[in-house]
């Protein structure tokens, strides 16, 4: 292995977003061109774990608080993924049915504990590699102290040649931590402790940003949003820009393929020249067979939002939005999958009590679904406050599937305004009930302009955000640093 990616989600393995997607693909990229990468995440409790047998691959003993603590690496031997994984096994932290939470009651409250000794244990399982990886590559907080370890713990000299690479998915997590915890990290230089400090706490991200010999952000824009808003990191930001890079996300077209896509009923034909018809005629099958599954009207353009019902993805607007849409009679409905703030979960039951057949509500997580989905809909809604990269719409855009997306992040990076030469979908860039209302009323003139819309259905299908270009540019800093 040239790369150890290090991470808290990998798809299929465990994912509750982007962070998931991004280390089920990237690696699988990375090592088909020449830069043989490894993911290792914790072996959570969750379905896909259970599903399948691990063989063991390394037996150690990390050191937490003035104690050896033991764990296992293992490896899948059926899961049949195009590149390796590990999973670190530490019970007691990680067999449990959630990744950083229980679904039935919220956080865990010791995810500090948890992936400290995720990271500890990473670093002694590495230690004891007896061919190392030329790279560390971090990703989000969860591995955020690995780059000031190598630095600058005696614990692990032997590593402190190896570059590291940091990337952020999420800024809005930094799990920070008090100095009284100061006793879950081994020893290292007292003169150290400011690059790890933010704030007068421990703070993982911003010690990463310190640290890590390269950073990058899944976004060129959210790099530049991240140096004016980062809810007090902004001047750490301005002043490590010289390592800073954004690199945009790419998507696995294995796994989100039309032709192929293991969630659909029906699939688009493989030709050498897709027609407007057999696109028509794929996206037809797909509302016909979601809209008898959920007894929907198949006749209105449905728009779908899929993702955490938090307020960083602006779904507190969405109650307010669809209301004000759907009581003014537009030929339109909505569909929802997600799960987030309890308080935007009752506010959608209750409209969708109001709205039936107009509004489809399911709150939870559900792969299958989310498939289907970006297959059937005719608009994807992402009214997000940030977004870092952002990869509905990507996979919408695959999809045949018009984003709505505000001008943000990764989205303003991804989407052309849809009457612009390579036009791609519909921006609205003030985050108001009025700017997106705005947006809607645009899809619905354009949902009626059939022309229009098959010519821009068939335009979105041909762009090409694989991973194959992002990949390169992750091989360049690798490159770069080695
Ligand atoms: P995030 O900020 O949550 O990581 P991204 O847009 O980067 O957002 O990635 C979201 C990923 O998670 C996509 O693959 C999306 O389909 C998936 N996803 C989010 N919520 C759900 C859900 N409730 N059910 C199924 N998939 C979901």
């Amino acid at each position: 292995m040239r790369v150890l990616h290090i991470s808290a989600e990998c798809y299929p393995a465990a994912k509750s977003g982007g962070l998931g997607d991004v280390a089920g693909a990237l690696p699988k990229y990375l090592t088909n061109a020449g830069w043989k990468s490894a993911v290792v995440i914790p072996k959570y409790g969750l379905p896909w774990t259970k599903k399948h047998h691990f063989r063991l691959v390394h037996v150690g003993a990390y050191y937490l608080n003035q104690q050896y603590y033991p764990y296992t690496v293992e490896e899948p031997s059926d899961a049949g993924l195009d590149f390796s994984l590990y999973v670190l096994n530490l019970p007691a932290q990680f067999d449990r049915p959630g990744i950083y939470g229980d679904p039935e009651r919220g956080w865990y409250t010791d995810n500090t504990e948890r992936y400290i000794s995720f990271q500890l244990a990473i670093l002694d399982w590495v230690k004891n590699m007896e061919s190392k990886p030329e790279i560390l590559h971090c990703h989000d907080y969860h591995a955020g102290l690995i780059p000031f370890l190598v630095k600058y713990a005696p614990l692990f000299d032997s590593l402190k040649k190896i570059p590291t690479v940091f990337t952020i998915h999420n800024a809005a997590y930094a799990g920070a931590f008090a100095w009284s915890k100061r006793n879950l990290l081994p020893d290292f230089a007292f003169e150290a402790n400011g690059l790890l400090d933010w704030s007068d706490r421990i703070n993982p991200l911003a010690s990463a940003v310190k640290n890590a010999w390269s950073v990058t952000t899944v976004s060129p824009g959210y790099l530049l949003e991240l140096q004016q808003f980062s809810s007090g990191l902004e001047w750490l930001f301005k002043n490590e820009q010289k390592k800073c890079r954004g690199i945009l996300n790419g998507i696995d077209h294995e796994v989100w393929n039309p032709h192929t896509d293991t969630y659909l009923q029906t699939h688009l034909p493989v030709k050498e020249e897709i027609q407007s018809e057999d696109i028509e005629m794929f996206k037809q099958s797909q509302k016909k067979n979601l809209i008898s599954r959920l007894g929907l009207n198949q006749n209105i353009p449905w728009i779908t939002f899929i993702g955490r019902l938090v307020r960083e993805k602006g779904a507190d607007i969405l109650p307010d939005l669809i209301n004000i849409t759907l009581e003014k009679g537009a030929g339109m409905g909505f569909i929802i999958l997600g799960s987030g703030e309890l308080y935007i979960h009752e506010m959608l039951r209750h409209l969708s009590f109001k709205y039936p057949g107009k509004l489809h509500v399911h709150i939870g997580y559900d792969e299958a679904l989310a498939h289907s989905l970006y297959a059937a809909s005719d608009f994807i809604l992402m009214p997000s406050r940030v977004e870092p990269c952002g990869l509905n719409q990507l996979y919408a855009l695959r999809y045949g599937t018009v984003p709505i997306v505000r001008a943000i992040g990764g989205l303003k990076d991804s989407i052309v305004p849809w009457r612009e030469e390579k036009g791609s979908g519909i921006l609205f860039e003030s985050f108001s009930i009025e700017a997106a209302s705005m947006a809607l009323d645009d899809a619905s003139l354009l949902f009626k302009n059939k022309d229009k819309f098959k010519q821009l259905r068939k335009h979105i299908m041909g762009i090409d955000f694989s991973w194959q270009k992002s990949a390169s540019e992750y091989i360049t800093l690798y490159n770069d640093l080695t």
